[in-house]
């Protein structure tokens, strides 16, 4: 994607953490300046501008996960200056782990000294979404060599790269890289590991014989996507700071599926723009896949890292009165079908009634805190009832901000 006239940079992954900023409105940065850091040190992760521009701002903005985060906002001044990138051997630390996180690498790092296993999820849950395949099959030699820096670096003595079976130039790839790096394994599976939090990963890769030792899987094994590997390469090697991410944009709204290298803090808006779309016509963007991303009701929030995806579904132009009743929410028809596919096997329309009617303790015995917020039951719902965000929300209301996540539309939906 061409380099955007603006980003903004979030510096906090939920309102209550602290952050540091190290620029002030009006400052002038470089392409890959240190800008601030979410968390503060030692358990920090640095944030890095993509572009060089000035600073117009430093107040709470939108985010995709959460309503509004202290972010820095900076326009482009249209030069090329860049910051100078320091690999690990010019850059004076000796710890492998703080040189990640001051490039920006969101790696799981309370484990990253004392894990036995690093899991690579290769395989992909979500239809439209093929980032992660594409960047395999592109950038192998960075991939390969960044797990390598990965080995070599952690506690680390056997790598599983995971891939599904059906995916015959993956497969191959990863095999003749397997055939290179002595602690490595591929795992071919049938069906795809989910886009979850890790810890469920994990769990499914203990239950699937992935990793076949429990201590190992539970506790001993951090899971990675390929882009970590090859932002690994980029900041070890080259010094380069996590800036950009290789997305899929997709959905009826964008007029041809494609994958794009964006910069960290480009708004969707002008993502979706860039991609063909036309922005007043999409009336559905999910951050991630069409299953189990973010809905996203302001088009202001920014790319953030861990995003494979955008997907913008396309809404007929109709007043609202005159949509068709499949792009409205409609009353529950009791049909079934999302008690059906909930892995988690709870009823979702019961609960999300009670949620809705605030009897959040009915909720909880009913297994509001079994759901792993995978989103079929949203996706297969003929009512277009946000199920999912609202048990969400139900999570949200009745343990606090502990909420596994924190629904960024609660509000519009609370009213
Ligand atoms: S989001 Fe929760 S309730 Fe809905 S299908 Fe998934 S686990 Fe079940
Ligand atoms: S899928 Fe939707 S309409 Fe069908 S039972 Fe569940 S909530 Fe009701």
């Amino acid at each position: 994607m061409a380099q955007p006239q603006r980003v903004v940079l979030p510096l906090q992954d939920v309102p209550e953490n602290p952050f540091e900023v190290f620029v002030n409105t009006g400052d002038t940065v470089t392409a890959g300046q240190k800008v601030g850091t979410i968390g503060k040190a030692p358990e920090h992760i640095a944030v890095h501008s993509p572009i060089a521009g000035e600073v117009t701002a430093i107040i709470p903005m939108p985010h995709p996960l959460v309503h509004e985060v202290n972010s820095v906002r900076i326009s482009a001044d249209g030069t090329e200056s860049q910051a100078p990138m320091q690999p690990f051997r010019d850059s004076g630390l000796s710890d492998v782990g703080e040189f990640f996180r001051e490039k920006g690498i969101p790696l799981d790092y309370k484990y990253f000294a004392t894990i036995a296993t690093i899991l690579v999820n290769a395989t992909e849950f979500e239809p439209y979404l093929c980032s992660k395949e594409r960047l395999i099959l592109e950038e192998t030699e960075k991939f390969s060599q960044g797990l390598t820096i990965l080995l070599e670096n952690s506690g680390a003595d056997k790598l599983i790269i995971v891939v599904e079976k059906g995916k015959s130039s993956l497969v191959s790839v990863v095999r003749s890289l397997c055939n290179r790096i002595p602690a490595a394994v591929i795992e071919e599976v049938n069906q795809p590991l989910p886009d979850t939090i890790e810890a469920m990963i994990r769990q499914k890769a203990l239950m699937r014989g992935i990793v076949k030792d429990k201590v190992t899987a539970i506790d001993r094994t951090i899971v990675i996507e390929p882009y970590i590997a090859v932002a690994v390469y980029d900041a070890f090697v080259l010094g380069i700071p996590f800036m950009e991410q290789l997305v899929t944009v997709a959905g009826s709204g964008i007029q041809t599926l494609q994958n794009m290298w964006i910069k960290i803090g480009t708004q969707l808006s002008d993502i979706i723009q860039q991609a063909g779309g036309n922005v007043s016509n999409v009336r559905r963007v999910t951050l991630g896949g069409p299953i189990m991303g973010r809905p996203q009701p302001m088009l202001d929030a920014p790319l953030i890292k861990k995003a494979r995806g955008v997907f913008a579904a396309v809404a007929l132009a109709f007043d609202e009165e005159r949509k068709s009743r499949f792009y409205k929410r409609c009353a529950c028809v009791r049909c079934g079908k999302c008690v059906d596919v909930c892995p988690a096997r709870i009823p979702p329309n019961l609960i999300a009634d009670l949620v809705e009617h605030k009897r959040f303790g009915e909720a909880e015995e009913l297994g509001l805190y079994s759901c792993l917020e995978c989103g079929l039951c949203y996706y297969v719902c003929p009512s277009i009832i946000p199920l999912v965000e609202l048990l969400k929300l139900g999570k949200l209301n009745s343990k606090g901000r502990d909420s596994l996540l924190i629904f960024n539309s609660y509000r519009t939906l609370w009213t």
